[in-house]
């Protein structure tokens, strides 16, 4: 009878301690739910994943800024001088300032390129309208001093310095673009080098096109210059390069000039006067240009030095 006794008190012992373990089996069992529920609410939470292409987006569209056209259809506000913020993005015997907005990009291009063995070097970037003016002038007396008249003076400068206010350089957009390979301008020798290849592949991914393209002379008026690189954003400078098109056409193609060239949408430093009621104000920073002496631009394909 004790052996029973103690059987029993054995077994009502084991039933409880499987009570006591199955109870706390269910609690751990709930505590891993319970962080099974807190990592589900976690996953469903971060957007974060979602958020980021969006904020990618804006960074594209926040270049839109740059996504404006300056030529002689197109030229500057006369103000702009006073209006523009530059940063040094380039240090050597010439300094080299652009736009501060788009001085990051111009910055990581040059440290790519560096990485790459590619040792970029800036010949010119921002020029002010006031500076282009003074080389305008200069060279317009130096022709003039030697036996030129004011307006054959005026007519053969042209040929060779781009009009204040029409030069991207003045935008702080655009900056030529050399390596110790090849240093002359004075021909298109500077397309054989690997500085060149290596823009020619990877400038689009920091925002930059070559905007004066070989077979598109006729339509920007300016002469193939391998040199000279546009910062339009990365989004635009993507497709730009994918479409083949140079600025005037993708720009006409978009329907954002006029049949002469004028830009009626994403005019860049003249969105906000567009913004405002007064119709006249739009045309306004281009009326001071008249005032310069008018010649006849006879000459379809003016070499300009932009
Ligand atoms: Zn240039």
């Amino acid at each position: 009878m004790r052996g029973m006794k103690y059987l029993l008190m054995i077994s009502v012992l084991l039933i409880l301690l499987a009570f006591a373990l199955t109870t706390l089996a269910f609690r751990k069992d709930d505590g891993e739910q319970e962080a099974a529920t807190e990592t589900v609410s976690v996953t469903t939470v971060p957007t974060e994943t979602e958020i980021e292409p969006e904020e990618e987006e804006d960074i594209n569209a926040d270049n839109k800024w740059a996504m404006f056209l300056v030529n002689k259809q197109n030229p500057l506000p006369d103000n702009y001088d006073s209006v523009i913020e530059t940063e040094l993005v380039y240090e050597g015997d010439r300094n080299g300032y652009v736009d501060k907005r788009a001085a990051k990009y111009a910055k990581d291009m040059f440290a790519a390129a560096l990485e790459d063995g590619i040792d970029l070097w800036v010949v010119s970037s921002y020029r002010t309208i006031q500076y282009q003016q003074d080389n305008f002038d200069r060279s317009v007396q130096q022709r003039m001093d030697n036996g030129m008249t004011y307006d054959d003076a005026y007519a053969d400068t042209l040929r060779e310095v781009a009009m204040p206010g029409e030069s991207e350089h003045n935008a702080g957009l655009a900056m030529d673009i050399m390596s110790v390979e090849y240093t002359s301008m004075d021909d298109a020798g500077f397309e054989n080098t690997k500085a060149f290849a290596w823009l020619d592949e990877h400038a689009a991914e920091y925002g930059f096109i070559l905007r004066y393209p070989k077979d598109k002379e006729s339509i920007t008026e300016i002469i193939y210059e391998p040199w000279h690189y546009r910062f339009v954003g990365v989004y635009y400078a993507k497709e730009i390069k994918e479409s083949g098109l140079c600025l005037e056409e993708y720009f006409a193609e978009r329907g954002w000039t006029d049949e002469d060239g004028k830009a009626i949408k994403m005019r860049g430093p003249f969105d906000e006067e567009e913004e405002q009621p007064a119709e006249t104000k739009v045309t306004e920073p281009t009326e001071p240009k008249k005032t310069m002496p008018a010649v006849e631009r006879n000459e379809q394909n003016v070499t300009i030095i932009v």
